[in-house]
């Protein structure tokens, strides 16, 4: 059998499991120990953790570069509320004047619904996404989040403020119109009491000033080096029917159902790419007013939600070429998940944070878009198009438009 030992920063010496025909990589990742943390002797040779498979005899020494305790991510300090037969553990770390404890507790089937019902109250009520009175538009994809959202409002109603909805779904593109999910929104709506208006491709067509048809202007999307705009695009649009929609009634406030990690992974992106992006979890950009209800729960606990309360709803297929990201959003996905794993709650200081950052900020400006009418954040230092949002933008550069208006 191979030998591996770590020599800590904190001065600990500890043995890694090793296995014969093991990667070093692989290693190291089973001991939660960064490759960018160590370096590594071989049989007394330095060497690229990446170059090494290991062999019966092979003596491992990994020595930590730099003097810090691995131990807060490799084994925290812990504190457990535990369930019988738990189907989901609720962690968050704790920051006590510099000490850090993760607090989990544990729930069961009959427990975690009341749970997620319970945080979305209290995080309605606190981040003032829903208010007395507000009347919401609210964009329903059809997807899970979007049904798991109906079914919270539902069963939480009596202890939300006292506000109205109209549900707005656009239809039009294949992959949008998934007719389980479809038909779970309807009647959810129905038993909400909640109007639920429709916007079609040739509405779609009409607001984008698109010359072809919706569905074969985003095919030649789908087709060109733009494939990667496919799911923005996507998104813009069902955000700009939903305006107009709250604009013949009326209504100035937008309900999204994005959820915590969403929300965590666009912050990922933002801290990548600096892009000026609105606050969380309530933004106000032109004229509307745009909340994320669903700021505080993530897709796990969501999924898991619908499983529980209504897992006839939770059945839904692969995406399609429609909406299917680019790898750079997996990428902040993904990052936004293993972030999640190692700092436990890292969605409620990372949106505080962002939320503070916010008063520091130059108030945000937003202009109108020529072509569609929506606002959009210009961004400084970007040589964007004049007077077009991105999705405008790329089908006039792609001359899917009609002659300017
Ligand atoms: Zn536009």
């Amino acid at each position: 059998m191979p030998k591996a030992i770590l020599h800590d920063k904190v001065g600990g010496v500890t043995a890694l499991p090793a296995e014969t025909g093991q990667s070093l990589v692989d290693l190291l990742r089973l001991a939660g120990v960064p490759l960018n943390s160590v370096m590594t002797r071989l049989n007394g040779e330095l060497v690229s953790e990446d170059s090494v498979l290991l062999g019966a005899d092979d003596v491992v020494e990994v020595f930590q570069v730099r003097h810090y305790d691995m131990g807060v991510t490799r084994a925290p300090s812990q504190r457990k509320y535990a369930a019988v037969k738990p189907v989901y553990t609720k962690s968050v770390l704790f920051d006590d004047k510099g000490d850090l404890e993760v607090r989990s507790e544990q729930f069961d089937r009959d427990t975690f619904p009341q749970f997620v019902e319970t945080v979305f109250v209290e995080s309605v009520t606190s981040g003032q996404t829903i208010r007395d009175g507000d009347r919401i538009v609210l964009g329903l994809s059809g997807g899970r989040d979007s049904i798991a959202l109906l079914k919270l409002l539902e069963r939480t109603r009596d202890r939300l403020p006292d506000f109205s909805t109209i549900a707005l779904t656009v239809t039009g593109l294949p992959d949008w119109e998934e007719s389980a999910t479809f038909q779970a929104a309807v009647d959810a709506c129905r038993r909400l009491d909640i109007e639920h208006v429709i916007s079609t491709a040739e509405d779609v067509q009409e607001v984008f000033g698109l010359k072809v048809p919706f569905v074969e202007a985003m095919t030649r999307v789908v087709a060109s080096d733009r494939a990667s705009s496919t799911m923005v695009i996507g998104h813009q649009v069902l955000r700009r029917m939903i305006e107009i929609t709250a604009v013949r009634r009326g209504v100035t406030d937008v309900a999204w159902g994005f959820n915590a990690d969403d929300l965590l992974a666009s912050l990922v992106t933002w801290w990548m790419s600096g892009f000026r992006m609105g606050s969380l979890p309530v933004r106000q950009l032109g004229d509307f007013r745009y909340t994320f209800p669903l700021y505080r729960i993530t897709k796990k606990e969501l999924t898991l939600y619908l499983e529980l309360t209504a897992p006839e709803w939770n059945r839904q297929g692969a995406p399609g070429r429609f909406t299917t990201g680019p790898d750079e959003r997996s990428m902040s996905y993904a990052i936004a998940d293993h972030l999640l794993g190692l700092w436990p709650g890292a969605d409620y200081y990372a949106f505080n944070a962002f939320a503070n950052m916010q008063r520091y900020m130059e108030p945000i400006a937003s202009e109108l878009c020529d072509i569609c009418g929506g606002a959009f954040i210009p961004q400084a230092g970007y040589p964007g198009p004049k007077n077009l949002c991105d999705v405008c933008d790329v089908f006039s550069r792609m001359e899917l438009v009609r002659a300017r208006r």
